[in-house]
């Protein structure tokens, strides 16, 4: 099949991820079209693009949600592609077919492979078959809780309930004994259908202190699969990453061959074609088994980009333009040590809430093995109505010690003001044992993180901030004032934590 060169395509997507996409794009010499809802008029994709349409209002299911809008943005502009990112529509199936529908080339899987591993329920039974080992659960959906309670009497408890289509750390449940079910089954499912239009939820085995372990997959739609090594994801919360390294501190040589196989093998049983990830949960025994296959780009792909020296967005374009893989499996090897920490708006004291507000400041770090992909900037207001991440600083170096030295320095320079951050989790998660040593699961932030307890460590400026704080807090208490501005109100330690907030951003 002769190659056809795209011109111009366009991104349907916002944030770190909208302009990761557009710096590929220019690097391959193909023009960009953004789309932005109207609180995204001046956010850095609609700035960064060579055109941008305006495609409604700010909640997503007004205009990132809305498929018609979007083709209708690039049969308008002139575009022959659509990139759909992460979120949003990427693993939509509907939308895949309506692209290739108007004439254009949707750059992922086929809408078939997005059907058959988009829902995790098809995804399970499919690799079952495949002969992939799967988690110990459920091949249908289950509706009644004596079932659900047969079903946890045979594999043991404790279980997840998982929504069917659920994402992002959203729609599961953990179930420690027959007595929990009813209620359990009852949530999950009513969370199941209002968050993913899907009520569908199944039983699985809850593997106790786990690690998450996925491989990056580029298939080329004809057969061809190759991977592109692991990367661990255990540093999480509420069942959401938020550090990435790859290679993996836990896995054998042995162990990485036969993961990187399984994965092959999904992605080679649905015709894979694009980039996609193959999800592992790691079992303490060292036995592994397939969790779900996200059939897209990932949030944490660039620790994969640094590892094996690859441009991944490159091979997308490359694979939908029908020019095959850009690599052969035996040129890829991981060299050196990468980690991704993602910077999210969101407040570690307090469960990790999302937050909003202007970037009134921002220092980025630079130098060697430093690599910062964002999608904001000084003066931009954060919207309330997305994913709270903000951008992702990734860094490389040779060795895994020397990753940690260059991530801690990074770390360091990085300055932001405006909405409360987690950069100051990210720099104590650093310093944990659990960590540094490579030995951390899924369990750590839960385990390790006492958000009540906690307190980031403080500069110079902070210091100051804290003794002017507490003199406020002090005038006021005095004056008869229960609290500060902007404390929590009661607690006799507030005035410390409405300084650290206002230290960490949250002016
Ligand atoms: P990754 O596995 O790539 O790290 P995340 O779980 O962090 O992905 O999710 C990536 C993005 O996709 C986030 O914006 C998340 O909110 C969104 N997302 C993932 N799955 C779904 C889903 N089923 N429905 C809605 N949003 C989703
Ligand atoms: P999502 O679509 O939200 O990413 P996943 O099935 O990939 O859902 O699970 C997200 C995270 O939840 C995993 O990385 C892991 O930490 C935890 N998890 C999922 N399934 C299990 C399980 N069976 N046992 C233990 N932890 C699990
Ligand atoms: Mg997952």
């Amino acid at each position: 099949m002769a190659a056809k060169r795209f011109k111009k395509v366009l991104v349907a997507n916002r944030g770190e991820i909208a302009v990761r996409v557009i710096q590929g794009l220019r690097e391959m010499g193909i023009a960009s079209v953004a789309v932005h809802s109207d609180v995204d008029r001046t956010a850095l994709h609609v700035l960064m693009a060579d055109e941008a349409v305006a495609i409604g209002p700010a909640p997503a299911g007004e205009s990132y949600l809305v498929g018609e809008r979007i083709v209708a943005a690039a049969l308008d502009t002139g575009a022959e592609a659509i990139h759909p990112g992460y979120g949003f529509l990427s693993e939509n199936a509907d939308f895949a077919d309506a692209v290739e529908q108007a004439g254009l080339v949707f750059i992922g899987p086929t809408a078939r492979s997005m059907r058959l591993m988009g829902d995790k329920l098809s995804a399970r039974r499919h690799m079952i078959a495949a002969g992939v080992p799967v988690v110990p659960g459920t091949e249908d959906a289950v509706t009644d809780p004596d079932e659900a309670v047969a079903v946890a009497g045979r594999i043991g408890y404790p279980v997840l309930l998982k929504a069917s289509a659920g994402g992002g750390g959203k729609g599961m449940r953990v179930v420690r004994s027959a007595g929990e079910m009813a209620a359990a089954l009852r949530q999950t499912r009513g969370e199941a259908g209002a968050s993913f239009a899907d009520d569908a939820v199944f039983v699985e085995k809850y593997i106790e202190d786990p690690k998450h372990i996925e491989v990056q997959v580029v298939g080329d739609g004809r057969g061809e699969v190759v991977h592109l090594f692991e990367r661990e994801c255990s540093v999480q919360r509420r069942h959401q990453k938020v550090i990435e390294e790859s290679p993996s501190p836990s896995l054998t040589p042995d162990l990485r061959a036969r993961i990187c196989a399984a994965a092959v093998q999904t992605a080679r049983a649905v015709d894979y074609r694009g980039a996609g990830t193959v999800e592992f949960i790691l079992a303490p025994d060292g036995s592994f088994h397939f969790l779900e296959m996200n059939t897209r780009l990932q949030v944490e792909h660039p620790v994969t980009e640094l590892v094996t020296g690859t441009d991944l967005v490159r091979a997308q374009v490359l694979v939908a333009q029908g020019d095959g893989l850009p690599w052969r499996q035996d040129e890829l090897a991981q060299r050196g040590w990468a980690m991704e920490f993602r910077l999210y708006a969101e407040d570690p004291s307090r469960g990790f809430v999302p937050s909003i507000g202007r970037i009134e400041s921002l220092t980025v770090p630079l130098g060697p093995g430093v690599r910062l992909d964002t999608g904001v900037y000084e003066g931009f207001d954060v919207p309330i109505h997305y994913d709270p991440l903000l951008a992702k600083l990734i860094v490389w170096a040779e060795d895994r010690d020397r990753c940690i030295a260059r991530a801690r320095r990074a770390l360091g320079e990085f300055v932001l003001h405006g909405p409360v951050h987690n950069l100051p989790f990210h720099r104590w998660a650093l310093d944990q044992p659990a960590f540094r040593d490579g030995s951390y699961t899924t369990h750590f932030v839960a385990d390790s993180f006492d958000q009540h307890a906690w307190l980031p460590e403080l500069d110079e400026d902070a210091r100051t901030a804290l003794i002017a704080a507490a003199a406020l807090y002090e005038a006021g208490r005095r004056s008869g004032h229960e609290s500060p501005p902007g404390s929590r109100g009661g607690g006799a330690s507030n005035w410390r934590l409405s300084a650290l907030r206002s230290m960490t951003g949250n002016g």
